[in-house]
């Protein structure tokens, strides 16, 4: 944890004016979430899509619905970026020189050192950058997808820099628990080093085994589909997520995925070879370390031990669908 993050006291009052720019599954459960739970007394919704401002404003999500970003973050004590990993550096550009000083940029991208990297450049005089990565999520994307709840009992990783404004972080430590999440801060690199395991190379895996069954001669694939079993049901789910914010995680969290992914291409040959030459032994030692995992998710709260995962939500809605 850094110095910067331990020291912080959480400020108590609500954020004055809090923008979003970026109204999809994350943006639009944090707006959800901060009018719930009284986290900002105004709530600014920035989005370039006029179909997401249409339903952010249907929603009564927002008290102010813009597509123009350096207008939206005018004011605001609180911006936070909610757009995909590969655009967090140009919404950043856009809004450089717009926001009051003393003000507080964050974000929520998969990704931390990319962004970091991508931000340091245009950051604004007197404006602190403390970058975040709520971790949940669901397949979902848009405005409708969001819910209240989305962060209650999750992690949220805060990234600041060892020399960050203490109160910079607080005021966004703020905001997350108040959204019932655990915050934990670590640097950026060892954040992308540790949910390039725990994230991005199982959705790689998941697009990987559903893309291999989409390109089955079509009667088998009919079969598949008929006939999908709870492994392939849960690969499906994962691998249907969007497109664009996955295709930004690989592209810009290269390094890690590309290390967890030789890791994994080895043990998975060494499995090969215990299938191969029948060592069962070691195909069960396997499977009994790995359920102690399972187990050690669900203990600590971060997941269910019902059937569905406990993920069944009505009325979810899936962008473009
Ligand atoms: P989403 O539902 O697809 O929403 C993204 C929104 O940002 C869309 O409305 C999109 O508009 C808008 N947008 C894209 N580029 C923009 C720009 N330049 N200016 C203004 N708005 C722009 O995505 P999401 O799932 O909420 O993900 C958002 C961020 O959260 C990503 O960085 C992702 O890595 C992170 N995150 C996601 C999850 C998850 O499970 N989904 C979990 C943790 C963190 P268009 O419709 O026009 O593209």
């Amino acid at each position: 944890m850094s110095e910067a993050a331990t020291l912080s006291e959480p400020a108590k009052q609500p954020l004055s004016r809090l923008a979003i720019v970026g109204l999809g599954l994350i943006g639009s459960s944090i707006a959800r979430g901060a009018r719930q739970y009284g986290l900002a007394d105004t709530i600014v919704a920035i989005d370039q899509d006029e179909g997401v401002r249409e339903r952010v404003s249907a929603l009564g999500l927002a008290d102010h619905v813009t597509a123009d970003a350096a207008e939206g973050v005018a004011g605001a004590d609180l911006v936070i970026l909610c757009v995909p990993v590969g655009a967090v550096g140009i919404v950043a550009a856009a809004i450089q020189g717009r926001m009051k000083p003393g003000a507080v940029l964050s974000d929520v991208g998969s990704v931390k050192g990319a962004v970091v990297a991508a931000v340091a450049p245009v950051l604004s005089e007197g404006v602190a950058f403390v970058p975040g990565h709520p971790v949940a999520g669901t397949e979902y994307s848009g405005p409708d997808s969001g819910f209240s709840t989305l962060f209650s009992g999750r992690w949220c990783i805060l990234t600041p820099a060892e020399d960050a404004d203490a109160a910079a972080v607080a005021t966004v430590r703020q905001l997350w628990e108040g959204l019932g999440a655990i915050v934990e801060t670590m640097s950026p690199e060892h954040h992308d080093l540790v949910l390039a395991i725990t994230s991005h190379v199982p959705h790689l895996i998941a697009y990987n085994i559903v893309g291999t069954a989409a390109d089955l001669e079509a009667v088998t694939q009919s079969e598949v589909i008929k006939f999908s079993a709870g492994g392939f049901r849960d690969f499906t789910r994962i691998a249907a997520s969007d497109p664009t914010m996955w295709r930004d995680v690989f592209l810009t969290n290269k390094d890690a995925v590309l290390e967890m992914l030789g890791r994994f291409n080895e043990d998975l040959a060494a499995l090969a070879r215990a299938i191969r030459w029948g060592d069962g032994e070691a195909l069960h030692d396997l499977f009994t370390r790995t359920r102690a995992i399972r187990r050690g998710i669900v203990a600590m709260g971060q997941e269910t031990a019902e059937p569905d995962f406990g993920r069944a939500r009505p009325q979810a809605t899936r962008k473009g669908a």
